[in-house]
């Protein structure tokens, strides 16, 4: 039992402890054993002076009255425990509230008794930094809207609050139409400032319940409690589009831009927050291409898919929930040296009753519904954490190779998604090449350019996967930042008996060395297409020959032993 006497409180030289810790800039106060003041240092006086300070007042006197209960349960908390109670409480004095921690310690007094000995030491500026760092993590730098973390924690008590009252929510996803366009003709300081203004305008009409997040690049986020009616929704929407469709006066320049919207509804659209937000964002990109500057409210029935894929979504929901997607990894190995020097993540899905799904049918939905940024995050992340364990096991560097898909490019999340899983790994931008087809070129050459050029400054690679499939606009190869090409599982397929192929390969691999890019042939099966791509100058192989895609555990037993279990087929495998 630790107890202080009055008499400890002296220390040596003379000086009383109270002194010393007016010294330290600190208020002491002694209150008998109700909590009435009977004592209070110089700082003590000087802090009360003008605050009304009446003799033997109780201490919750000088208290604001919020803080009142707490700092009564600290001096029952001092009395029954016998240790110092730290409380944070704000003291009402003559010019307002003041944030103070006290340390509240019952002592020894002279009849035997105990009083309270409490210190006051001012906490105003470490509360205001704690304040503006709780600040900063929920709130958007830029705009000082809330930011993702908050929107997540906002739709959860709109979830809560949905399902104990039963009255329905609604999520709008906005983006600005031709924001792009302004930030790459005049710059990041006008597209900030005018992201800026286009938030403040959004949240003007808006009520004080609804929440309106920045979620990313010209993407925003608006939570409405209890606006379920479609005329309503309908209403909110276009006066939020038509406050963009003031001019914009940034930097003595007039923009003009709009923005489009898509609109989910709880329960109707979805029941949770990962299906919310992500029919609101297939309603978001149908907006945009039906015309931008409208708002389309998700309806599953016209934005899907046949029917039996319906059920499917849903379960797709669910799968990511029980986290039934895994990764696999194929090795890629050096055509000369035929050790491996690299994998590709290939994404399956391990389902319960139906047993390993292929990418080839659940991409493509999970494009369609939006999922496919969800996924090819983790996708990222996981890879990225994966390859680490692998160099560790082969002792020696080796990149990982991840798909993007289209949809996920043009996410204005993509870069953030793939530095998180770089800082998240440590991996060196060199160990990471990304997949992307020649279409997601295509669509939006400017986008792809700036987009490749920031993914180059990080050193990561990109390749273009099943190269010949696609557009075959060879100039693009010029344009953007490429380093490697996959070929086509379609040219090696019949080599090397096929003359065409063979002649395809071979100018594909003599273009490639032209400009500077590595090859990677795709769906290699036996020795004959081998040593014909490695005479052809292939750099790397990657196929059924010397390796399925293998679980994390058998890749790594695979590095171990240097043997491939190339010829195990994977529907054999136990899963
Ligand atoms: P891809 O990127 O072209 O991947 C190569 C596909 O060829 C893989 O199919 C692989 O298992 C298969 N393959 C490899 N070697 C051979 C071979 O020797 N013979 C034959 N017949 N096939 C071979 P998988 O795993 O079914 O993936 C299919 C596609 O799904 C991938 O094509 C890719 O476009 C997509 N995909 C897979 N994982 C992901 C992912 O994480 N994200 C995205 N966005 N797409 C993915
Ligand atoms: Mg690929
Ligand atoms: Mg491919």
């Amino acid at each position: 039992m630790f107890s202080l006497r009055t008499e400890q409180l002296h220390a040596p030289n003379g000086l009383s402890m109270e002194s010393l810790l007016e010294l330290a800039g600190d208020a002491v106060f002694r209150l008998d054993r109700s909590g009435n003041i009977f004592f209070g240092s110089r700082r003590a006086h000087l802090l009360l002076d003008g605050a009304d300070a009446v003799p033997g007042a109780h201490l919750t006197r000088y208290i604001a009255p919020e803080d009142v209960a707490a700092v009564e349960a600290g001096l029952v908390e001092a009395t029954e425990s016998d240790t110092t109670a730290r409380i944070n409480a704000r003291m009402s004095l003559r010019d307002g509230a003041h944030w103070f921690e006290l340390q509240i310690t019952r002592c020894a007094s002279e009849d035997r008794q105990y009083e309270f000995l409490v210190v006051a030491r001012d906490i105003a500026e470490q509360h205001a930094t704690e304040e503006r760092l709780r600040h900063l993590a929920t709130h958007d730098d830029l705009t000082g809207l809330p930011n993702r973390a908050l929107l997540s924690d906002r739709l959860r008590m709109a979830l809560a609050q949905a399902r104990r009252v039963g009255i329905g929510f609604s999520v709008l996803a906005l983006d600005l139409d031709g924001f792009k366009k302004v930030n790459d003709a005049l710059g990041h300081a006008v597209g900030d400032a005018l992201l800026r203004v286009a938030g403040a305008r959004f949240r003007t009409v808006l009520r004080n319940v609804d929440t309106l997040a920045r979620v990313g690049g010209d993407e925003f986020v608006a939570v409405l409690p209890a606006a379920v009616d479609v005329e309503e929704l309908q209403i909110v929407a276009r006066r939020m589009i038509s406050t963009t469709q003031l001019p914009f006066e940034i930097d003595g320049q007039v923009l003009y831009v709009g923005a489009s919207i898509g609109a989910a509804t709880y329960p109707q659209h979805g029941d949770n927050e990962v299906k919310l937000l992500a029919h609101a964002d297939t309603a978001l990109y149908r907006a945009k291409e039906t015309g931008k500057s409208r708002c389309v409210i998700y309806d599953a029935a016209k934005f899907t898919l046949p029917e039996h894929d319906v059920s499917m979504e849903a379960a797709m929901y669910e799968a990511v929930r029980n986290g039934e997607f895994r990764l696999y990894y194929q090795p890629i190995l050096d055509a000369h040296s035929r050790q491996i020097v690299g994998f590709e993540a290939l994404m399956r899905w391990m389902h319960p009753e139906l047993g390993s799904i292929s990418p080839v049918q659940f991409i493509p939905m999970a494009e369609a519904n939006g999922l496919i940024n969800l996924l090819g995050a983790w996708a990222l992340k996981a890879a990225c954490v994966q390859i680490q364990h692998f160099e560790q096991a082969a002792g020696r560097s080796l990149y990982v190779s991840v798909n993007v898909s289209p949809r996920q490019f043009r996410n204005d999340q993509f870069l953030q998604v793939m530095d998180d899983a770089m800082k998240l790994s440590g991996l060196q931008g060199r160990q990471l090449l990304l997949e992307i087809t020649e279409g997601i070129l295509m669509s939006d050459p400017e986008h792809a350019e700036n987009l490749l050029n920031e993914i180059a400054t990080r050193n990561v690679r990109i390749a273009i996967d099943d190269f010949g499939t696609g557009y075959s606009s060879l100039a693009y190869l010029k344009r953007f930042p490429i380093a490697a090409l996959k070929i086509d599982r379609a040219f090696i397929k019949d080599l090397p008996e096929s003359v065409k192929d063979a002649a395809i390969c071979n100018v594909v691999l003599s273009l490639a060395s032209h400009l500077n890019l590595t090859t990677i042939a795709e769906g290699v099966e036996n020795e004959q297409q081998l040593s014909f791509l490695s005479k052809q100058g292939c750099a790397m192989i990657q196929g059924f020959l010397t390796g399925r895609p293998l679980p994390p555990e058998e890749a790594i037993e695979a590095l171990r032993s240097g043997v491939l279990p190339a010829l195990i087929l994977e529907s054999e495998r136990t899963v």
